[in-house]
This record gives structure tokens, C-alpha cells and sequence, in this order.
């Protein structure tokens, strides 16, 4: 029980990132490319989507924004 909690403060330190299933593809809004979905790694603190073409990382929430493209240039 002590471990577990302990686990959920140090998940806390990471953003909460929903994180897409393996296998799943999306494709850049800005490029229309497809994006690269990064591993779901304790280490990784980043963005789970990643586009090589533009360097930008983006979170679920950022590809169902349709005012991102317009934010990003
Ligand atoms: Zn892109």
C-alpha cells in the first residue's frame, strides 16, 4: 500500500499525457505526414506524437484542436 502511493506522487511529477494505444496512427494537422508515436517510457517527459517534419510534439488534446495548426507556425 506504502509503495503504491508512493508511486502515484512521483507519477505526479510527469505531465498526465493521455497516452494513444501502440499501433495507432495520426497524421500531422499541419503537414497532413504521418507522426511518430513515441514509446510510454517512466523516463520520457515528453509529448506522445512527434512529427520529424516539423520538430514538434504533440498530445492528444493537440491533434483534436482545431485552432492548433493556426498556434504553431
Ligand atoms: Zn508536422
Amino acid at each position: 500500500m506504502s509503495n503504491k502511493s508512493k508511486l502515484d506522487n512521483d507519477v505526479k511529477f510527469r505531465p498526465n499525457y493521455k497516452w494513444p494505444k501502440e499501433g495507432t496512427e495520426k497524421m500531422c494537422p499541419k503537414l497532413n505526414e504521418p507522426l511518430q508515436l513515441q514509446k510510454n517510457l517512466p523516463q520520457f517527459y515528453g509529448k506522445p506524437w512527434w512529427c520529424h517534419f516539423c520538430q514538434w510534439q504533440f498530445s492528444e488534446d493537440d491533434l483534436k484542436s482545431e485552432d492548433f495548426c493556426k498556434n504553431h507556425d
